[in-house]
């Protein structure tokens, strides 16, 4: 019987078998069939793929395969660049911009908090989010699996744990995005965009403390949410360093 070899790289090891991880196996070949389907029997996401490598060749996900073919597979995050190489979309997502699933409530927050457009909604259906992906082409963060198995998800990331934190630390390092951390630029209840404002403005609206001890304020441009430089600032920074950020990546350096 015709047959092929896998191989699948990183994180989408996960969805596999324990006995197919990190190694080479057969996939018996029973019909014509083409990459992606054959990625999909294995319960590995699509939307999780990023370079699909057929005898050392870039392949897009139509590419039936051929006996005795060797396919390698890795994921979308893969922290070399492949732009180069990939056949699988025309380009990779460039301007990284999240939507998260109705149980990720807590993890857009810290989204936000690091400065990353990040959607949330405990309100969102699972349809309201494909589609808000894919019109914004937005990367959804998801503990669901149906949700991300979806054909029409192209980008996507499983997210693992149960824990917000480790949620964050994970996504931080697996998409590599301690370089693009860029905090006090987003609004964590609103996802708008925080721009500096006069505090003659929002005097009104500031405790008596708060205006006597601190001088440079932003105000969310959506729903006008308040924050200033000092302890908000220093708390976030702290947090983010502290929690959030591998231990050799010294942010507050940079
Ligand atoms: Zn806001």
């Amino acid at each position: 019987m015709s047959k092929v070899y896998f191989r699948f790289y990183e994180e989408l090891n996960d969805h596999l078998p324990e006995e197919m991880r990190k190694v080479w196996f057969e996939y018996p070949l029973k019909d014509r069939i083409s990459v992606q389907e054959a990625i999909s029997s294995l319960g590995v996401p699509p939307a999780e793929v990023d370079l699909i490598l057929v005898n050392q060749l870039s392949k897009g996900f139509d590419y039936i395969l051929q006996d005795e073919d060797r396919i390698s597979v890795y994921p979308v995050f893969e922290l070399f660049d492949i732009s180069e190489i990939s056949e699988l979309r025309e380009k990779p997502l460039r301007e990284i911009r999240f939507i998260c699933d109705v149980h990720l409530g807590k993890l857009s927050r810290y989204m936000r908090m690091l400065g990353f457009d990040t959607l949330y909604s405990n309100q969102y259906t699972n349809e309201q989010i494909i589609q808000i992906a894919t019109e914004e082409k937005r990367i959804i963060l998801s503990r669901n699996c149906r949700l991300i198995r979806d054909k029409r998800v192209t980008h996507s990331y499983w997210v693992r744990s149960s824990d917000p934190l480790e949620q964050i630390r994970d996504l931080v390092n697996k998409l590599d995005l301690s370089k693009s951390i860029d905090p006090l630029t987003r609004c964590m209840e609103c996802n708008g965009i925080l721009v500096p404002v006069d505090k003659q403005q929002i005097l009104p609206q500031l405790e008596p403390r708060t205006a006597n001890y601190f001088n440079e304020f932003f105000r969310c441009n959506t729903c006008a949410h308040i924050y200033w430089k000092g302890s908000h600032f220093e708390n976030m920074l702290g947090f983010i360093d502290q929690h959030i950020l591998p231990d050799e990546y010294d942010y507050l350096n940079c």
